[in-house]
């Protein structure tokens, strides 16, 4: 049974009360407790040694990637973080200044978005260090995104470039926060997602959410320098196009909207960000699946994202 079959089955008959907005299968969940205009978001997510990291990476790195990853789910929202419990698991023989740098990283982002860390725990793990993160956040209801709603005809775009994030982007990425609640603000974003298993992946969830498929264009994907060098180096067998569509760690952002707005998103957006890349990869269409077109044709894209014509 993989990860996904897994949580279906756990999350088939969750207890639920009415605060509950959306329950499990978005990126946040998303509770009414009766504040005026605004919803809370609730997301929980955990690195564990030798899995989301490696005891090579810098303690602080480790710590931002930790918060970091709550915060992209935060993002995919279009939420703004205000609190953070933190669950700490360590060995018998855990080194406490390798464990306060690790803080240090955390507590440095969340000073960043100006976000409180209030609590938490410290547990025995028998064999591996591992960071819990609980993230509380908040969203204007009528700025929420969720994963559904994407609709035949929707641009799709994407921040930031893809692929070979195992080259250090997934120890110290920037979560999008200010990207997406200034893009909730200014024009109808609907299917929005963060990119943690890779691009087609994802996507695939917002597809399954909406009902529909894609057409994306391979030339508009925008394939990070890291994903290049990785294959030019022999570091990864994986090639560029191919690494942007299924590495995983990217923490960007995936969403759509009407075909008529995707000028006005792209313009204005190198205004605002002028340093992040916006990408519009293709289109929402009716018909499942995913398709990937280029020069010489299109080609339905695998379960796991792999394509076999040449590539560049
Ligand atoms: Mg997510």
């Amino acid at each position: 049974m993989d990860e996904f079959e897994l949580i279906a089955r756990l999350t088939q008959q969750m207890p639920a009360n009415p605060a509950v907005i959306v329950g499990p299968g978005d990126d946040c969940a998303v509770l009414d407790f009766g504040l005026p205009q605004h919803w809370i978001l609730f997301k929980t997510d955990a690195v564990v040694e030798g899995i989301h990291y490696d005891d090579r990476a810098a303690p602080e790195q480790i710590g931002h990637k930790a918060l970091g990853r709550c915060l992209s789910d935060i993002a995919a929202m279009a939420g703004e973080p205000t609190s953070a419990l933190v669950t700490v698991g360590l060995p018998r023989d855990y080194r406490p200044e390798r464990v306060e740098a690790i803080y240090r990283g955390l507590n440095r982002l969340a000073d960043q978005h100006r976000m409180a860390v209030v609590g938490g725990e410290t547990t025995t793990s028998p064999e591996r260090t591992f960071f819990s993160v609980a993230v509380i956040g908040k969203v204007k209801k009528e700025h929420c995104v969720l994963r559904s709603g994407a609709r035949p005809g929707d641009a799709i775009f994407v921040t930031g470039e893809l692929g070979g994030s195992l080259a250090g982007k997934h120890l110290s990425f920037a979560p999008r926060l200010a990207e997406a609640r200034w893009l909730a603000e200014h024009f109808p974003l609907r299917g929005m997602i963060d990119l943690s298993d890779g691009l087609a992946s994802d996507l695939r969830h917002v597809l399954r959410c909406g009902g529909v498929g894609a057409e994306l264009l391979s030339d508009a994907i925008p394939i990070s320098r890291a994903a290049k060098a990785r294959y030019r180096d022999h570091l990864s067998p994986k090639r560029p196009l191919e690494a942007a569509l299924t590495d995983g760690e990217d923490f960007e952002l995936l969403f759509c909207a009407p075909a008529g707005d995707a000028v006005a998103v792209l313009d204005a957006w190198k205004v605002a960000f002028p340093r992040v890349r916006l990408s519009c990869i293709g289109k929402i269409s009716a018909e499942p699946g995913i398709r990937l077109r280029d020069r010489r044709g299109q080609e339905t894209l695998g379960a796991h994202g792999y394509i076999h014509f040449a590539q560049p």
